[in-house]
């Protein structure tokens, strides 16, 4: 049988085998299948060359029995309905493995902000709010950045809401910039729990991180953020990434002079001649492998090459069903996203509890706060990951269903 490469079915699997496992019936696999809202709306947008565009956006709310639903946006050219329904369904896994009062959301707009001016990506922005208005909001469903979104694209949205709504709204979105209620260490908060991971799992297996070879997949906001965590910490990072091709030394990488040269959506392959390619990466020696970029990375294909020790994925849905269970198999420790890239909407929530209560706190309460999270969750899903010998993925997702399998029960909606 062909690999399953479609995420949002086989998250469907997954969901429902740790559902059974968690000894629900089948009336809650129904309910939890797949989003309660699922919003398709077309943005007509007026290019910078007079010519009218229309672009089409989603926003998924998987469940909202826990409290608001909670997500990022993102802008690319390869969103899809399903992708969204499937993205929306690991919010729900990661704010349950973190612990967080909300169920999950995800939205999109396809389109190439790559090829787009700033006036044209702001439009964008203001218009995609418009249009999901009605269907969002600070109690409801409170959007984020994701890929190719940043802080001044939440700026925009965050302002155009707050000027339909005629109030300052700050806890309508989150990954602000500071001086509109943005939390400290947003920016880095996604890197900060991989990191965290990393830094966890390398223990259980024994690894020092002084010294140890990381490579690294993917050089956007995850990526080059955690590069400069893990050769803070004294790792070689021997390998990095962008959606061009991959620099490789074996006895590390100058990241600070790479963090310099990098473009704002991550590019710093195409500056140099001597490049691999992404495929030759994943399969590089080495002790510690972070895929930080895009799904399907590692497939039945690769997971027989992969020499790492230890995988911790930063990005969401780089390794396919069939992947995890050839790494496991092989003893590799997988860390899965759900878990090792829940440090963002963490620190979201963190963003949103400063803006309802109009007190904010310093950098150091944020990663206090954030540390403590992220170690209960990892220790939590390694727990039921080695007591009930699965494998961590389907562990999280059992840690992460949990508490919104209760929530809609509780409430009667199953
Ligand atoms: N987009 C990020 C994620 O996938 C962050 C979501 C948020 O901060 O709400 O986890």
């Amino acid at each position: 049988m062909a690999e399953n490469l479609n995420l949002f079915t086989s998250t469907q699997v997954v969901i429902q085998e740790a559902l059974n496992k968690l000894g629900y019936d089948e009336g809650m696999f129904e309910l939890l299948k797949e989003p309660l809202r699922m919003l398709e709306v077309r943005i007509p947008i007026k290019m910078d060359d007079g010519l009218v565009k229309v672009f089409t956006g989603y926003r998924a709310q998987h469940n909202d029995a826990v409290g608001p639903t909670k997500g990022g946006v993102r802008f690319h050219p390869q969103v899809t309905e399903d992708e969204m329904k499937a993205l929306s369904m690991w919010m729900t896994l990661k704010c349950g493995i973190v612990d967080l009062p909300y169920g999950g959301a995800k939205g999109g707009v396809i389109c190439d902000p790559r090829q787009m001016s700033m006036n044209e990506i702001e439009k964008l922005s203001r218009g995609y709010v418009r249009a999901i208005s009605q269907f969002v909001g600070p109690t409801k469903d409170i959007p984020a950045p994701d890929v190719f979104t940043n802080s001044q694209i939440m700026a925009w949205m965050m302002d155009e809401y707050s000027r339909m709504d005629e109030f300052n709204s700050p806890g309508f979105i989150t990954g602000k910039p500071i001086v509109l209620g943005g939390s400290q260490g947003r920016d880095r908060a996604t890197a900060q729990g991989v990191t965290i991971c990393v830094e966890e799992a390398a223990k259980k297996r024994g690894i020092d991180m002084k010294g140890a070879r990381v490579v690294i997949q993917g050089f956007g906001n995850a990526g080059s953020f955690l590069a400069k965590f893990m050769s803070d910490a004294g790792a070689k990072v021997i390998g990095i990434s962008d959606a061009y091709g991959a620099l490789h030394d074996p006895n590390g990488l100058d990241i600070d002079y790479l963090l310099d040269r990098r473009d704002s959506f991550g590019t710093v392959t195409t500056l140099f001649e001597n490049t691999i390619s992404n495929k030759e990466l994943l399969e590089l020696d080495c002790d510690i492998l972070v895929p930080a970029a895009i799904e399907n990375q590692i497939t039945s294909e690769n997971a027989h090459k992969i020499r790492a020790t230890i995988v911790v994925e930063a990005a969401n849905g780089p390794t396919t069903s069939e992947a995890t269970k050839i790494l496991t198999e092989r003893g590799i420790l997988l860390v899965p996203d759900v878990l090792a890239s829940a440090g963002g909407v963490t620190v979201s929530y963190f963003e949103w509890v400063q803006n309802n209560q109009g007190y904010y706190w310093t950098e150091e309460e944020v990663n206090e706060k954030l540390y403590k999270k992220m170690i209960d969750a990892f220790e939590n899903v390694f727990t039921v990951s080695t007591t009930r010998n699965i494998d961590m993925r389907l562990a999280a997702y059992m840690v992460g269903v949990r508490k919104t399998a209760e929530a809609s029960r509780f409430r009667g909606w199953v």
